[in-house]
């Protein structure tokens, strides 16, 4: 107050003052209103002292044209000079900042100070401060005032404000420190975030994302840079991230020299202020710490930690699937209770650390003894069980092959021990259940397990058990026969029946061999009953074997007899037997060594064996004609042999199934099969015999359709050579 006594309203008592003052007030009122020219107006000190002069016109310019904006004002604090540039700044016409009070332009929150710092305004000095003003449609402009008082005449009472807008000061300073603070960010956030243009190059990466690059990612396409890999091996492009256009969280790993980090990517589009892309913001965030911790969860909660085994829980999980998938392929598997006899004795006598070495090394067995897609299990204690996945086609096939792989885990577990210093022998009881109609819960199949498990105990130990005891009656049966099949073989128990192929007008044109058992006890055995666990056994190449060189044998007898020089004999050759490397070999032999005419001979083959490994198939069977004889394929119809595999394959004869045969009178569906059969076979260049052929309406039939050569009971049923026709 005391530096501005003029604008004290205790001045005004000074009426010397006043009377001057109103004088100066009236002589810049004449100026505004232009009805003077000469006046000389000067500031106190330094920058911003100027004259102006009616008169003296450039001054004025100068004032109207500068870059700042100017006001004069009085004493009270009404605007009675203003630039030009000053009302751009308040976005109002220029007479209407003239003569307004100068508070009205100010901030509200800066009024105050603004008054304070007019009344220290005093002649010798001039103040300055920032202050907002308040444009007429409400903006803010941010302004630097320089206020200095002005001497009209002698007249101390008026102030010349100079204000610069430093709006654009402002937005630049604000867009600096947004960019610094963007810089903080990436330096310090523990994330790894890398910002890519619209190509996917890239252009910011935060400190951790250097880090996990291990080089400067600047620049470097961002595949390049991360080489990410999703689980399934896949790499992540950020285009196709980023085609969805929204935001995309994937979970990828990243190899950095030999050290990989799990990572999660999440992908969102970098948009401008005015909606256009500008390019992608990256994150990679690292998950390696915690894939590691929900690792040991997992094998915590679903593994036994003494084995590394599976527990029951995940065990239980595996059988839930087992059985789904299981009912979807129909294929049956098994499951294996296994207990070990006598742990416990072992355990209280050499102690608990010698117990956990033997379960140690029985878990390492019994993973030795299936195969990587199988389940091994370890339920507690001495208890483990094995579940066996898609064992075979049927469940007693699949029964077979579980027995066999408990007879070995039986062998394993029984071999000797070295735990710490002890040698120790172990034995172990095996109860096994099918995994086979789906229908049965798990659980239940766990306690069907466990049941033969305690039947196996009770059977004297070191044995196994089927749960079911028609599967184990079943079981005991078809080892009984393989083994008696064996001896069979040895001891030439197998002769060769014969039944006679004809043509159309009754004459005999040939026959098939079909092998029959001459069992010991049981009398003679049917193919049926023997063949197919030859097969499965492998005992059908021995088998096989001796029976053509018995067919070899007998065309070359044949063909010293004149009635019978003429047939031809064929023989049957089941798949496992032609799948086998030597079978080319073995026909030759076969024919060398008895001295047959391969043209007599010919090949029955199954339509299952044509489907598998056709290009095998058909160098074989070209081999084979090569040395002369023909081939037939049986059963025909009832397979799925298409059209193209018939093309290709050197056959020369079609054999219609029986069942076609013995139906054809009554269903006209078998009826139109034979007929197709028959029509469709000259376009192929085959010739089509009939089998099972039982009376002489099926023959009318067949030759009325263009059949020529038949068998059948009709004609003879199979029997010795001798009993021919
Ligand atoms: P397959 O080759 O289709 O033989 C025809 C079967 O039908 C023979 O049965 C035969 O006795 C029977 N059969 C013949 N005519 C009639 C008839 O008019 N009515 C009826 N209901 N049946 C008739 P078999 O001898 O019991 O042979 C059964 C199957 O065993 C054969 O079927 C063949 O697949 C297989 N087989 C026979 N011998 C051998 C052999 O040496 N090796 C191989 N791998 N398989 C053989
Ligand atoms: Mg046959
Ligand atoms: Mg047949």
């Amino acid at each position: 107050m005391t530096q501005a006594p003029a604008l004290d309203p205790l001045a005004a008592e000074n009426e010397a003052l006043r009377a001057r003052l109103a004088e100066a007030e009236e002589t810049l009122r004449a100026i505004r209103n232009g009805e003077v020219d000469a006046l000389v107006v000067s500031g106190s000190d330094g920058d911003h002292v100027f004259t102006l002069q009616g008169a003296d016109y450039p001054y004025r310019v100068l004032v109207e044209e500068m870059s700042e904006g100017a006001i004069i004002l009085t004493a009270e604090g009404v605007i009675f000079y203003a630039n030009r540039r000053l009302a751009e700044m308040l976005k109002t016409p220029l007479e209407q900042v003239i003569g307004s009070a100068c508070d009205r332009w100010i901030a509200p929150a800066d009024a105050a100070p603004f008054r304070a710092l007019l009344n220290r305004t005093s002649a010798p000095s001039r103040q300055r401060m920032e202050l907002t003003l308040r444009a007429s449609d409400g903006t803010n402009v941010p302004c630097y005032l320089s206020v200095s008082c002005l001497l009209i005449g002698e007249v101390l009472g008026s102030f010349c404000v100079v204000a610069t807008d430093l709006t654009e000061q402002k937005r630049s300073e604000a867009i600096l420190a947004a960019e610094k603070l963007a810089r903080l960010i990436l330096d310090q956030t523990a994330e790894a975030i890398v910002v890519c243009d619209n190509a996917s190059r890239i252009i910011r990466a935060s400190a951790v994302a250097y880090r996990l690059c291990g080089e400067d990612p600047l620049d470097q396409p961002f595949e390049r840079a991360f080489a990410l890999e999703r689980p399934d091996g896949a790499g992540v492009s950020l285009a196709d991230l980023l085609r969805v256009g929204e935001q995309r969280r994937v979970e990828a790993k990243l190899e950095r020299r030999g050290e990989f980090f799990h990572l999660v990517v999440s992908v969102g589009p970098l948009v401008g202020p005015l909606g256009d892309k500008l390019g992608s913001v990256v994150t990679l965030t690292d998950i390696t710490q915690r894939k590691a911790a929900e690792e040991q969860i997992e094998r915590l909660a679903f593994y036994d930690p003494l084995t590394r085994l599976p527990n029951r829980r995940r065990l239980l999980e595996r059988l839930h699937q087992a059985v789904e998938t299981g009912a979807r392929s129909r294929r049956p598997g098994a499951l294996m209770f296994i207990d070990l006899d006598n742990f416990k004795v072992l355990n209280d006598t050499l102690g608990h650390d010698v117990g956990d070495l033997l379960l140690q090394q029985a878990a390492g067995r019994l993973l030795d003894c299936v195969r990587e897609s199988d389940t091994v299990a370890r339920l507690g204690g001495d208890e483990f069980v094995v579940m066996l996945e898609g064992l075979g086609e049927r469940a007693e096939a699949a029964a077979a092959k579980a027995q066999d792989i408990g007879v070995k885990v039986l062998a394993a577990l029984n071999e000797p021990y070295q735990l710490a210093d002890h040698r120790c022998h172990s034995t172990a009881s095996l109860g096994i259940t099918l995994i086979a109609d789906h229908q049965t819960p798990v659980e239940d199949l766990l306690k069907q397990a466990d049941l033969a498990m305690y039947q196996a105990k009770a059977a004297g130990r070191n044995t196994l058990r089927f749960f079911n005891p028609d599967m184990q009656a079943a079981l005991e049966a078809r080892s009984a026969l393989e083994t008696q099949l064996r001896d069979g073989l040895r001891d030439g128990q197998f002769l060769l029946y014969y039944q006679a192929q004809v043509d159309d007008a009754g004459s005999l044109t040939g026959a098939e061999a079909l092998v029959r058992w001459q069992h010991p006890q049981r009398g003679l055995i049917t193919p049926y009953e023997f063949i197919p666990l030859a097969e499965e056994t492998g005992l059908i190449l021995p088998l096989g074997h001796w029976v053509l060189e018995s067919a070899c044998g007998q065309l070359a007898a044949w063909a010293h007899q004149p009635q019978r020089a003429h047939l031809t004999l064929a023989v049957n050759v089941s798949a496992r037997q032609f799948r086998d490397p030597g079978f080319v070999d073995q026909v030759r032999t076969a024919l060398a060594a008895s001295g047959a005419d391969p043209h007599r001979l010919k090949l029955e083959l199954t339509e299952s064996l044509l489907l598998e490994d056709v290009t095998d198939t058909i160098a074989k069977m070209t081999a084979l004609k090569s040395l002369g004889l023909g081939f037939s394929l049986d059963d025909f119809g009832t397979g799925y042999s298409s059209l193209s595999y018939l093309k290709r394959l050197p056959l020369d004869q079609l054999k219609i199934d029986q069942s076609f045969v013995r139906d054809a009178l009554d269903n006209p569906n078998d009826a139109a099969i034979v007929r197709a059969i028959l029509a469709l076979a000259p376009n192929l260049n085959l010739t089509v015999i009939a089998e099972g052929v039982e009376t002489q309406a099926q023959r009318a039939f067949l030759i009325e359709n263009g059949c020529r050569a038949f068998q059948g009971y009709l004609f003879g049923r199979p029997g010795p050579a001798a009993a021919l026709p």
